[in-house]
């Protein structure tokens, strides 16, 4: 087992990944921007060092900094958490190079699902359903619209290299294809610096669906089921569901062996998660991340499992020690993505938090890293905690959520805790009907 691990990351999953290893008996190095000397993940931590100024340039994806603070404090493993480097296939090659385990599948396997293009090509090659689409990179608008018409609009053209929802966008039909082409190459290249893009039919009405998987280095891979993850605003997921109400036992059984002989077929290693489309019956992949999830904790509610906790006994070279009939599902889990935004207008509200209660009580976690008195930064992501509930059954669940939302109390920034009300008390989705493009219309009313 690792000495010590340095966690190249901030917030409530720096905090998340110190908490499974003070469970491991093992000490953890914190890294810190100077907007974050006063965070929680660096209060909590054994020891921290200051990597650089606020810009996440700078500090958090600054990566000579991050192998010295490794190097200065003995640290014989990084964790990158999501986000940041987390799926930097460079930042975990340097990691090896300097004789330190990054916690996370090999380069080779996070550099070839990082392009969306080659993920999909190897997914097909192991029999995993594709959304219909172009079969690579699409070169110049004469193919574009040539691949359009065969597989009818509306269309979506995608960033190769995309993530967060960047570098996407939806041409209707023929007369909306150039601006769709031309707005999200734009984009893909400002925000990857990369705009080879690629076209997928764009389904009118899917869940998001997406399986949980964890593979050690022997050979062994198991699922832990599903997470629905349809609440999307602008792409970005802001609730999520374990199990999705949408999916039956076997519908999940049947995925859930699609993708874990898929994986062992590639000689995939540590978590990841295969994100797929879900539309009368049948499941279309849209790509994977290599890395844990923001989501990852409805999951583990549900199963009874650390999923950090496996990551690191993983990269250490131990072994799961169970099989697929050993994972059980119990009850449901729900997720609320807390973030310091105007909840109707979702303008980032950064500031001082004068006050903080989170609730508690049986089946809820908070994941977060606010504290009365800290000044939330505008330099970074917006979320400052999760709200988890597990309850038996969806219908508690939903009960559990609505008297968490309504005990839970931040003063000094706006959050989305109003919204997330909203949600819980409406009826589509106390009845589990909704699509990926339902919140979008919600929040529009
Ligand atoms: P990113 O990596 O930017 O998150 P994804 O490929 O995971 O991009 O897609 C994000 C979201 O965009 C999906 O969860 C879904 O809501 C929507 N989306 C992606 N592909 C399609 C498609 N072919 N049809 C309809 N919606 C899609």
């Amino acid at each position: 087992m690792f000495r010590k691990i340095l966690i190249a990351n901030r917030g409530e999953i720096a905090l998340r990944i110190q908490r499974a290893c003070r469970e491991l008996g093992i000490p953890t190095v914190a890294v810190h921007s100077t907007a974050d000397a006063e965070a929680m993940h660096v209060r909590l931590a054994d020891e921290s060092v200051c990597i650089g100024p606020p810009s996440p340039r700078e500090s958090y994806l600054n990566i000579p900094a991050i192998l010295s603070a490794a190097n200065i404090t003995g640290a014989d493993a990084i964790h990158p958490g999501y986000g940041f480097l987390s799926e930097n296939a460079n930042f975990a090659e340097m990691v090896e190079a300097h004789g330190l385990t990054f916690i996370g599948p090999s380069a080779a396997h996070i550099r070839m699902m990082g392009d969306k293009i080659e993920a999909k090509r190897a997914m097909a090659s192991l029999g995993v359903p594709l959304v219909p689409g172009s079969a690579g990179a699409v070169n110049d608008l004469d193919e574009a619209a040539k691949i359009a018409d065969q597989i009818g609009y509306p269309v979506l053209i995608k960033a190769a290299a995309g993530g967060g929802g960047r570098g996407m966008r939806v041409a209707a039909n023929a007369a909306g294809l150039e601006e769709a082409w031309q707005t999200a190459r734009g984009e893909a290249r400002s925000a990857f610096g990369n705009d080879a893009v690629y076209i997928e039919k764009y389904l009118d009405r899917p869940r998001h669906i997406e399986m949980q998987v964890m593979a050690d280095s022997h050979g062994k891979v198991v699922h832990f089921g599903e997470r629905d993850c349809s609440l999307q605003r602008r792409h970005q997921k802001l609730l999520e569901e374990a199990g999705s109400p949408a999916l039956t036992a076997a519908e999940r059984d049947a995925l859930g062996e699609v993708v874990t002989s898929g994986l062992s077929k590639l000689g995939y290693r540590n978590a990841g998660t295969l994100e797929f489309l879900y539309q009368d019956g049948q499941f279309a992949f849209i790509e994977m991340n290599t890395r844990l999830q923001v989501e990852h904790p409805v999951t583990e509610m549900v199963c009874g499992v650390d999923l950090v906790r496996e990551q690191i006994r993983i990269a250490a070279g131990e072994a799961l020690g169970y099989t697929q009939a050993d994972v059980r599902f119990n009850g449901h889990a729900i997720e609320c993505r807390i973030t310091a935004e105007d909840p109707v207008t979702f303008a980032p509200s950064p500031g001082k938090v004068t006050a903080f209660h989170a609730p508690g009580g049986l089946g809820v976690r908070v994941d977060s890293a606010l504290y009365a008195g800290y000044t939330v930064p505008p330099y970074y992501d917006s979320m400052i905690a999760k709200l988890i509930v597990h309850a038996p059954t969806r219908a508690e669940a939903i009960a559990r959520m609505r008297r968490s939302l309504a005990e839970f109390v931040v003063v000094g920034v706006k959050t989305s805790l109003p919204l997330h009300q909203r949600i819980v008390e409406a009826p589509e989705f106390v009845a589990g009907d909704y699509t990926i493009h339902w919140l979008e219309n919600f929040v529009g009313q």
